[in-house]
């Protein structure tokens, strides 16, 4: 089943206790139904928990029961089109018959309990909701465009800041932001579908952390590679037209071409570069035997703070091992 048939089977689950909830949820259902005018009350669904529901709760709101039931498979229809039956209804909510507009009667949504049972029968009627591991996005929708803009307002009461907006004929009141949603489905009598929604939301977020961080590893890494290669270019520019000014070397670092992406330092500079830059240092000066195959280039120090000692010392360690005439 959808998410949402899965969330109109949860709110089928709440208990038709009061009468007065019981009508403040017909009434949503009947403002968000197919069909509500003078002549017929027809409300259509596909959820098979609402089909079971919709005869109980008339029974219960009104003592009436529906002209039309569904018949087989597939699309639910439940009408009304008795006259007397719909002046029962209209009178329960004390609507005038000869209005041209229906509006939302605020009288019938005064209780708490009542509110939360109208926005069920709105949601079960002309509800609907994206499964949360696809995206965020809840709404109801009326032809009726007074009650959506009443509805709005009594939305906005209970702290609920949906948005507007029309479509084909329709106003549709809609959520758009996971915790909007999950606040709306606690309300209405959907607290496990509000926890699946939080669930993906954490879901989602996570893979989204973790996501981030391996490509901005990759992307750190590739930037790297890059700025060592312009360096590696620079350097052997300067070296070729004597222009190297070994002052301005705070840390020499030898770059075994051979071995592409791996950086030798000295112990002395081993902790800094690390530190520093984290950069992976596979392997300490000393322990990388020089072959003369491999390409040797000096690194001009990113960060001033590397003190100026450090360079005398690492040049004192490479004279150690007979490559001071690298430096000069
Ligand atoms: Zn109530």
């Amino acid at each position: 089943m959808s998410f949402a048939g899965d969330v109109k089977t949860e709110l089928c689950r709440a208990p038709l206790s009061r009468r007065c909830c019981a009508q403040a949820e017909a009434y949503g259902v009947l403002l968000y139904c197919n069909t509500f005018t003078g002549a017929e009350a027809r409300v259509v669904t596909e959820s098979a928990s609402f089909a079971q529901r919709l005869p109980v709760l008339f029974r219960k709101a009104f003592k009436l029961s529906f002209d039309r039931l569904p018949q087989g498979e597939g699309k639910q229809v439940f009408a009304v089109a008795d006259p007397a039956k719909l002046a029962i209804i209209r009178q329960a909510f004390g609507a005038d018959p000869k209005a041209l507009a229906l509006h939302l009667n605020f009288a019938v949504v005064e209780e708490a309990c009542c509110r939360a049972a109208f926005l069920r029968g709105a949601f079960l009627a002309g509800g609907s909701v994206t499964d949360p591991r696809k995206g965020y996005h809840l709404e109801l929708a009326t032809s009726h465009h007074s009650v959506s803009r009443e509805v709005l307002a009594l939305m906005r009461e209970l702290d609920q800041d949906p948005r507007s907006a029309q479509r084909k004929g329709n106003t549709v009141i809609y959520f758009k932001q996971s915790d909007q949603i999950e606040d709306f489905l606690t309300c209405v009598g959907a607290p496990v579908a509000a926890m699946e929604v939080m669930n993906a939301k954490l879901e989602r977020d996570l893979r989204g952390k973790v996501n981030r961080r391996v490509n901005c590893d990759a992307a750190n890494l590739d930037k790297t590679v890059e700025a060592a290669q312009t360096q590696i270019e620079a350097i052997r520019r300067l070296q070729a037209s004597g222009q190297l000014d070994q002052d301005r070397l705070r840390l020499a670092i030898i770059r075994n071409t051979n071995a592409l992406g791996e950086i030798y330092v000295s112990r002395a500079a081993l902790d800094s570069i690390q530190e520093r830059d984290k950069i992976q240092v596979c392997s300490e000066f000393m322990d990388v035997p020089f072959d003369g195959a491999g390409e040797l280039c000096l690194f001009e120090a990113r960060s001033e703070e590397v003190p100026r000692g450090r360079n005398r010392e690492w040049k004192e360690e490479a004279k150690g091992h007979g490559r001071s005439g690298l430096y000069g």
